[in-house]
């Protein structure tokens, strides 16, 4: 038997970042995903945005997560050695008088100056954006590339002799007990799952209100295209350089699944065409399915029953802009310091579990 302190499964943006984490706290772990299964991280966006939605709201503990993450991912790049943290900015050109008086007064009320500014018509832009009003600036924004972050932490895991195993984890083979949890050949003192859209199959977990829903970006080829920021009306548009942007997102809460479609494919291109000024040359196409919650908030906490199993799951939409803060919060957690926000912890949903 390999004696560790934390089994985790699942390597998407939950999984890995507190895999990290715990390895900088000196734990002993092995972190076990199937790369054939499909997951949310390596298909999203990976966009931060403080004020989304037609009717400008402030994302959930925006003025906490922001400042946190922000120092978070720049330390981490630091320490990684890589580059796949973006601030580069959303503009969301207004499509009418009317939207643009709408924005200016939602602004107002719901206070959103320390995140949002008024930008002037510019001609520049506008040789490749609709943008003949305007529109606003959202500060604080951008994108990380999870895909090359999470390579980058396996990397690290497996230079400091984790255990890092691409297989599948028939649920069934955990045991777990007052003590210990049991998987294979490996003893430990907890189990942490981050089993994100697949919690669905989770014995312990699959009681707790998912509220999933699918969605698709596409990868393609704009000719001499000049916008260094995230372009945004409802869908957006996002310069990968090179030429190359990803359009994004779509979403659907019927067909669960992983694979690409037709409809999601059209309808990128023409929502996206409605503000985009150039010809786009479809690359690539992804599919995935956010681990989304019934009250849109995250899933952290401990099983109800079985003390040594752990949950952290439940980004939903937002992965990125939540994990960094709740991960340190969860550390705490797991060794008796800190509470999980009330909000957060899955203790809310305890009646849920027979
Ligand atoms: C199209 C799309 C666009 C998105 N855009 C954004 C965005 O712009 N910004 C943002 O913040 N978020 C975005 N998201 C959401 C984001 O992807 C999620 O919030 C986050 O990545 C979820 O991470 P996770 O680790 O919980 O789940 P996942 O990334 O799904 O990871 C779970 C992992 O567990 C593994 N696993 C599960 N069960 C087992 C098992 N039994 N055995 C072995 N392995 C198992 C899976 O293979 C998977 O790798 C988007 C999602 C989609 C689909």
């Amino acid at each position: 038997m390999k004696t560790l302190d934390y089994i985790i499964v699942g390597r998407g943006l939950a999984g890995s970042l507190l895999a990290n984490e715990l390895t900088n706290q000196g734990k002993k772990i092995a972190i076990v995903s199937d790369e054939s299964m499909g997951s949310s991280s390596l298909v999203a966006g990976g966009m931060f945005n403080p004020v989304t939605g037609k009717n400008l709201g402030k994302t959930w503990l925006a003025d906490k997560l922001f400042p946190y993450f922000f120092e978070y991912y720049q330390a981490l790049e630091k320490e990684l050695q890589a580059s796949f943290f973006h601030p580069i900015g959303v503009f969301r050109p207004f499509s009418n008088e009317e939207n643009k008086a709408y924005f200016a007064r939602q602004m107002e009320h719901n206070d959103l100056y320390d995140y949002l500014e008024l930008q002037a018509p510019d001609s520049l832009l506008q040789q490749d954006i609709k943008s003949e009003l305007g529109g606003l600036n959202t500060k604080m924004a951008g994108w990380v590339d999870i895909k090359v972050m999470l390579e980058k932490i396996k990397e690290k895991l497996s230079s400091k002799g984790q255990y890092v195993l691409n297989e599948f984890v028939d649920y069934k083979q955990i045991k777990i007990n007052s003590e210990r949890v049991f998987y294979k050949d490996f003893e430990a003192k907890a189990i942490i799952f981050c089993d994100g859209f697949f919690a669905k199959n989770n014995p312990w977990f699959s009681w707790l209100p998912f509220n999933p829903v699918k969605g698709e970006t596409v990868i393609a080829e704009v000719e001499n295209y000049n916008v260094s920021k995230i372009m945004n009306q409802g869908k957006w548009v996002m310069p990968l350089g090179k030429n190359k942007v990803r359009l994004g997102a779509t979403y659907s809460w019927h067909r669960l699944d992983f694979e690409n479609t037709d409809e999601a494919r059209e309808e990128l291109i023409s929502k996206t065409g409605k503000f985009l000024k150039r010809h786009v040359k479809v690359l690539g196409q992804q599919a995935g399915v956010r681990p989304s919650t019934t009250d849109r908030r995250p899933f952290f906490g401990v099983h109800p029953k079985e003390k040594n199993a752990f949950c952290f799951n439940g980004l939903g939409t937002k992965g990125v802009s939540i994990a960094p803060f709740f991960v340190e919060q969860f550390l705490g957690f797991l060794s008796g310091e800190k509470d999980i926000h009330p909000e957060a912890n899955i203790e809310r949903f305890y009646s849920l579990f027979s």
